[in-house]
């Protein structure tokens, strides 16, 4: 039996925990708030409850699979989880408006038929063949195995079999980007383009410079479905706690570690604020890496052949509203609401392009002008003080370290009111999360928010490793190999694990 310190009880970490304290070793989490979850926050105000974080499970296999490996119960007896339906409702700049149903190829291209035109179903579902083929290439090396020593393999070959495509008289090129897919492979309707577009806007990367294989996201998406949990996501995160508990993890809140203590060449335990040292035979940090820098004086805990850590990355602006009147019968529970300028909200994200609303060099980030937003509006009583009220969660993806004017949340507003007719009459008030309450929920600089590892790009969309150059130290989260999302953090979580009990020879359990 080993003991094992783990620093913060974010999702990956908490995982990870679980299924150490299963395999008989002594846990301790050191968590520098006073409760769970990281990112999974929830608000709770006057009889409405909010999550702060994602308000969607997708992939819950990987969590049914912790709670199965560490109890039996399976997840459904902990937490109560339904598919929405439809999944997602996309409403245009021109006003146009679909629903597109939940893990039903057919359903989808009836929908996008009748919306967006003849042909536009077929164009979708030849696109989700080949992000299909992307899925089974890299699902497995990419997410469900430690990172590989050779990870270059995976960095130099994207596995979306992108058609060659007559470009121009001559030219005959295969999509590269998500943007390239989007104008080439989906035709010329800007809207099924954005149908496309938003999966990697909303996981916070720049569809221009997104490589090929993040077509994954809509596939994993439309296939395995989007799930709400009842009382909101937040109450996963306490499942997972109460499982940790449950296997004897002990928690230590309002303790923030500030090094990590090594000997005779390894990591040797944890120092907290408060000047406490405490030994362990292992470390697994779930911390942004800057925070993992930080706790190793002197050294880095990666070197130069490694996969380097994710940098300049956006985060999240979030409001919280509570309306007056019924949740309306047949509102779905989400919808996203396109931008009017794309080109000008991709630059005011991620500044390149020479849109005339783009920061210039020097100015603070802040939110774009025109933002897509998506509105949560779940079908959950648990949430409202009764059924004369609705709880609506609203997201869209700002710059790290954006500071948020009123000006910004008027806009935010101005978005969601495509979505919600009457929405002005019916707000009772509303709370904004910005990139510093982000920042302060995870630790991750200007509440950044990291996206899940994609193959190609030359790696520059995979994350480090979960082991690092000093032995005895592990990293898990999303931060760390196989990337950001509640899924992958699960995932992350299952990899550490497999490491620690099983050694470096571990290669994925399925
Ligand atoms: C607003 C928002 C929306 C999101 N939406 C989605 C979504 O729609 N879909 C999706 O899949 N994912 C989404 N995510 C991402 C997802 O929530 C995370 O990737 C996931 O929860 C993994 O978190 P983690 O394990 O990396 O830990 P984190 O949640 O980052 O938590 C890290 C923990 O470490 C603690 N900590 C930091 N420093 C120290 C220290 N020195 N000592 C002790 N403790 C420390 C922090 O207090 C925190 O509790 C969203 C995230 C945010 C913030």
């Amino acid at each position: 039996m080993a003991r094992i310190a783990v620093i913060g009880a974010g999702m990956g970490a908490m995982a990870a925990a679980a299924r150490l304290a299963v395999a008989g070793h002594r846990v301790v989490v050191y968590e520098r708030g006073d409760t769970f979850g990281g990112a999974l926050g929830a608000v709770q105000r006057a009889g409405f409850t909010f999550d702060t974080g994602p308000g969607l499970l997708g992939l819950p296999a990987v969590y049914r699979d912790l709670l199965v490996k560490t109890g039996k119960e399976p997840l459904e007896e902990s937490v109560e989880l339904t598919q929405v339906e439809p999944a997602v409702r996309h409403v245009f700049a021109d006003g146009t408006d679909v629903r597109l149903a939940n893990a039903s190829r057919a359903a989808v291209a009836h929908a996008l038929d009748e919306a967006l035109g003849a042909g536009a179903g077929e164009r979708w579902a030849a696109f989700l063949n080949r992000a299909r083929e992307a899925w089974d290439r890299s699902r497995r090396p990419l997410l469900e195995e430690p990172l590989w020593p050779n990870w270059q393999v995976l960095a130099d070959r994207d596995p979306y079999p992108a058609p060659v495509v007559r470009r121009g008289l001559l030219r005959r090129r295969a999509a590269t980007t998500v943007a390239e897919i989007a104008e080439w492979e989906l035709g010329d309707d800007p809207r099924l383009r954005a149908v496309l577009e938003h999966h990697a806007l909303a996981a916070g990367l720049d569809p221009r410079s997104t490589p090929a294989s993040a077509a994954v996201l809509p596939y994993v998406a439309q296939t395995f479905g989007t799930w709400a949990v009842r009382g909101g996501v937040r109450a996963l995160a306490r499942a997972v706690y109460e499982r940790c508990q449950a296997r004897k993890v002990e928690f230590r809140f309002g303790a923030a570690v500030t090094r990590i203590v090594e000997k005779d060449g390894r990591a040797a335990g944890v120092e907290t604020a408060d000047g406490t040292v405490e030994e362990a035979d292992l470390v697994v940090a779930g911390v942004a890496p800057e925070v993992l820098d930080a706790l190793l004086p002197g050294r880095l805990a990666r070197t130069a052949g490694d996969v380097p850590a994710r940098s300049g990355l956006p985060s999240r602006l979030t409001l919280l509203l509570a309306l007056r009147g019924p949740r309306p019968e047949g509102t779905a529970h989400r919808t996203v609401v396109h931008t009017a300028d794309r080109t000008a909200e991709l630059d005011a994200l991620f500044g390149t392009g020479a849109s005339p609303s783009a920061p210039a060099p020097g100015d603070r980030p802040g939110a774009p002008v025109s933002p897509t937003v998506t509105v949560l509006r779940p079908a959950d009583p648990s949430l409202v003080p009764d059924t004369g009220h609705e709880a609506v969660t609203v997201t869209a993806t700002v710059p790290a370290g954006a500071e948020i004017t009123d000006a910004d949340v008027e806009r935010v507003l101005a978005r969601v009111e495509r979505a919600i007719e009457g929405l002005r009459d019916r707000l009772l008030w509303h709370e904004v999360r910005t990139p510093a309450d982000v920042a302060e929920a995870t630790g991750a600089a200007g509440g950044a928010v990291p996206p899940p590892a994609l193959a190609a790009a030359a790696g520059r969309l995979l994350h480090p490793s979960n082991t690092t150059r000093l032995p005895g130290l592990f990293t898990v989260g999303g931060w760390s190999h196989p990337g950001g999302g509640l899924p992958h953090a699960g995932m992350s979580g299952a990899l550490v694990a497999g490491l620690i009990v099983e050694g470096p020879e571990f290669r994925g359990s399925q």
